[in-house]
């Protein structure tokens, strides 16, 4: 039963220190810390369910994050949680149509991050409420002209349920890692049976080629590698960078050039295709309109969306529907699973549906006041060890 006003948002800065062993480092973000803004509905139902919801961020980013959480949340305040999923269509274009907030979007950005957090929040709660688990997910989609690849059964019983979602690893090959590191780290996830790794390329030449050598010899043939340059090169660089590492035989190139290039990433691809090299994008595109592009212009094999950037659910059940073709093949980053209430399960490398009811962006109130920026426990220490 759905029901209650929103009586509370509350907002937090969580930061976890991963820069310190270069987790999460890459061609362009060479010293991230991996962060969130961390958003809480309260409702005045007696239930005492709450919603949490979150955007990613890298460390400083946040404190800006959480300024525009506060400018929006008075679309969500004093509103009933049952008017609000009963025209969710209504109230997402309402919080993306600010009249004053829309014009440092619209639809990008940091605004955007915002309604991700805040609509990630709405859709834990109503989800809690209503006791749904990832089945509900699938009553949001219209399988009208797709049944004949995807039937409703089908997605839930097999692919849900027995198989998961086939799951990728970067956790080894992070641009930070050193050599030694990179090989004890695939060593362990080949035995904790990963058959897809992903590899950050696109600083120095001479390094990938020795990095992705390394990677592609222990893993052998038969297993998947992808590459990601996180934004790093020229349209023709990248190209050029490639053609050089295609002995590799990577599925993928993630991100070659600017995410707001769809042309750029068109010619790239155009080129790479030869070579059996497929272009990756979506992790730093702001919105539908940008994804529709992207499909129009051929500019990619592999769509991935990013429900902590995009608009959440709402926003993601449209590009999966958009998309002719899309790779069900989702990112795996196994570092700081241990602070959500509940974590993700990996199953024969692939990601199994929660059965909890909600979206699983609790985190746990403990890691939250540990890790909270500047006054937690962790930050302090920190802080005061940098002299600051
Ligand atoms: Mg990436």
């Amino acid at each position: 039963m759905v029901g209650g006003r929103i009586s509370r948002l509350s907002v937090r800065d969580v930061r976890f220190p991963t820069s310190l062993g270069g987790h999460g480092s890459d061609a362009m973000h060479t010293d991230p810390d991996y962060s969130a803004a961390y958003v809480v509905l309260e409702t005045d139902a007696e239930d005492g369910l709450r919603g949490h919801g979150i955007t990613f961020t890298l460390g400083k980013g946040t404190e800006v994050v959480v300024c525009a959480v506060n400018a929006l949340a008075h679309h969500v305040l004093n509103k009933d949680l049952a008017d609000i999923v009963g025209d969710f269509r209504g109230f997402y274009r309402q919080l993306m149509s600010d009249g004053q907030l829309r014009w440092i979007g619209p639809e990008k950005g940091v605004v955007h991050l915002v309604t991700a957090a805040i609509l990630n929040a709405v859709w834990d709660l109503w989800a809690k409420q209503e006791g749904k688990d990832a089945r509900t997910l699938l009553s949001c989609i219209d399988f009208r002209y797709i049944t004949d690849v995807l039937t409703e059964e089908e997605a839930y019983e097999e692919q849900m349920l027995t198989h998961g979602y086939p799951a990728y690893t970067t956790s080894c090959a992070w641009l930070g890692y050193s050599d030694d590191t990179l090989k004890q780290l695939c060593t362990e996830a080949l035995k904790g049976g990963w058959t897809r790794f992903k590899v950050k390329v696109g600083a120095d030449l001479q390094d990938d080629i020795r990095r992705c050598r390394l990677i592609r010899n222990m893993i052998g043939p038969e297993k998947t590698l992808m590459m990601d340059a996180n934004q790093r090169w020229d349209v023709p660089e990248a190209v050029e960078w490639m053609a050089k590492l295609a002995e590799f035989k990577p599925l993928w190139i993630e991100e070659p050039t600017s995410p707001d290039d769809i042309l750029g990433h068109a010619t790239i691809s155009k080129a790479l295709v030869p070579l059996g090299i497929g272009v990756a994008t979506g992790e730093q595109c702001h919105n539908r309109v940008m994804f529709k592009q992207l499909l129009q212009a051929k500019a990619l094999q592999f769509l991935q969306i990013d429900s902590c950037r995009l608009g959440s659910v709402n926003e993601n059940l449209s590009m999966l529907l958009m998309a002719k073709k899309f790779e069900r093949c989702a990112n795996m980053s196994d570092h700081l699973h241990e602070h959500f209430t509940y974590p993700v399960t990996i199953k024969n490398a692939s990601y199994m549906p929660p059965k909890e009811a909600g979206y699983s962006t609790e985190m746990k109130e403990e890691s939250v006041k540990k890790h909270q920026y500047p006054d937690g426990e962790i930050w302090k220490k920190l802080l005061t060890a940098q002299g600051n």
